[in-house]
């Protein structure tokens, strides 16, 4: 069977496409804030469409907790999706039973409709909590009821379509009923979209076979939440740069002053393990030399230099400095290939993002020289965006977690699934 929608004949078939539509919306006026994740999918659909596959949409928005929320109704997107793709959508209020099933048994050659939000159902997600006091062999039993109850509610979801694509990079590393058991109601006709196709292309690059020097840059808040992937990075990686409020526990760890700037004491020893991994095997791990330091996180804070290893009692590292910058853009410069995961600093404060956006300006200069730079990670994307360079790369992912977990090498459910790989 192939993966792919290359040869699949969709003439006359539903098509249960599903798509990441979790997109932001602007706190003030409501409106959608970044509507790329929309834009990505619209290879899939427009080709899909016109081989004459009759379109069902499927997505997650936010987190509904498993009950309708009208703020997380898809009927807030459809009017932006209709205009992106140049066509009407119809629109169903459940994503399972008679109304969706007729809805998409309505459907001509070509047309599209959008099932209501999947997460409106808890059997989508499958999360079962233990409860305060209940014992674990209810606990237990309740585990195994929503296993079922998941299995049915794909079952239930499958009826919508004749064949199903999955198109959700950004979903893959979860295995929910609409990205990962609706695969096997489709033995014989389940296929990756064409975003995803891109996404597992790009990052198997990087993971593969990529041309040497390959440069890893990390950043952003925490190391807690990337340690796997730094330990794994360091095993295929030539050179890592690690920037943002992570570094700081990697200077401390070396016995640095870092003042009040973010340190996660408990990953001190971690640190330590990193760094020396990197120099046993031959990585050139690279920290900031020098910080822009704050006296409060505002971006109306007053500001002051420092070496990062000197940070002033009472002040914390937000940026970082010019002499890092220059050094971490000679290091990008160098390589051939450059994946890019979180900001130097608090980017968000226009005082804090030059650091950030000196990593955007380099990743851009070494593209044009012809090197591959894959971004990914919802912060260095709006980074990205904010610096003006996001056509500036050769691979923008939409994956945050699920490009995290492909990177540290696992499995993702929703890949696994299309491949029936168990
Ligand atoms: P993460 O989600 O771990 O990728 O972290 C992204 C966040 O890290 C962004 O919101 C940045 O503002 C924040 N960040 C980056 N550098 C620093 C820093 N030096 N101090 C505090 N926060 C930072």
């Amino acid at each position: 069977m192939q993966n792919t929608i290359d040869q699949f004949d969709f003439r006359g078939q539903r098509v249960l496409l599903r798509v990441d539509f979790n997109v932001p919306f602007d706190k003030h006026t409501g409106l959608i804030s970044d509507d790329s994740r929309i834009r990505r999918a619209l290879p899939t659909i427009q080709e899909i469409a016109s081989k004459g596959g009759r379109l069902v949409l499927i997505s997650h928005m936010g987190r509904p907790g498993g009950k309708p929320v009208e703020e997380l109704s898809l009927r807030r997107i459809l009017h932006a999706v209709e205009t992106l793709i140049g066509k009407h959508v119809a629109f169903c209020d459940d994503c399972i039973g008679e109304d969706a099933v007729r809805a998409s048994k309505q459907l001509l050659d070509g047309e599209i409709l959008m099932l209501e939000n999947v997460r409106f159902h808890p059997e989508d997600e499958g999360k079962v909590k233990q409860k305060e006091g209940e014992s674990d062999e209810s606990y237990k039993a309740r585990k195994a009821a929503m296993k079922e109850a998941q299995k049915s509610f794909a079952a239930q979801l499958a009826e919508c379509g004749d064949c199903f694509v999955n198109d959700a990079f950004g979903a893959a590393h979860r295995a929910n009923a609409s990205t990962t058991h609706i695969a096997s109601f489709f033995p014989e006709a389940r296929m990756f979209g064409r975003l995803m196709n891109q996404e597992i292309a790009a990052l198997d690059y990087v993971m593969q076979n990529p041309t040497r020097p390959l440069c890893a840059i990390m950043g952003g808040a925490k190391v807690s939440d990337k340690i796997v992937l730094i330990s794994s990075l360091l095993e295929r990686v030539d050179k890592i740069i690690i920037g943002g409020g992570m570094a700081y526990t990697f200077v401390k760890a070396q016995g640095g002053e870092i003042g009040n700037s973010l340190c996660e004491e408990e990953h001190l020893a971690t640190a330590r393990e990193l760094l020396a991994k990197a120099k046993e095997r031959g990585v050139e791990l690279l920290l900031p030399i020098d910080a822009v330091n704050a006296d409060k996180f505002a971006d109306d804070a007053t500001t002051r230099l420092s070496a990062i290893e000197a940070t002033p009692e009472g002040w914390m590292g937000l940026d970082i400095g010019e002499t890092s910058c220059a050094r971490f853009s000679q290091a990008i410069l160098e390589s051939k290939t450059v994946f890019w995961n979180g900001p130097m600093g608090v980017f968000e404060m226009p005082h804090f993002a030059q650091g950030t956006f000196a990593i955007a300006k380099a990743l851009a200069e070494t593209t044009q020289g012809g090197a591959y730079t894959l971004v990914g990670g919802g912060d260095s994307v709006s980074a990205l965006k904010a610096s003006g360079l996001e056509g500036g790369v050769s691979y923008v992912s939409t994956g945050g977690g699920a490009m995290l977990e492909y990177l540290e090498g696992k499995n993702l459910p929703g890949i696994a699934a299309i491949r029936d790989e168990k």
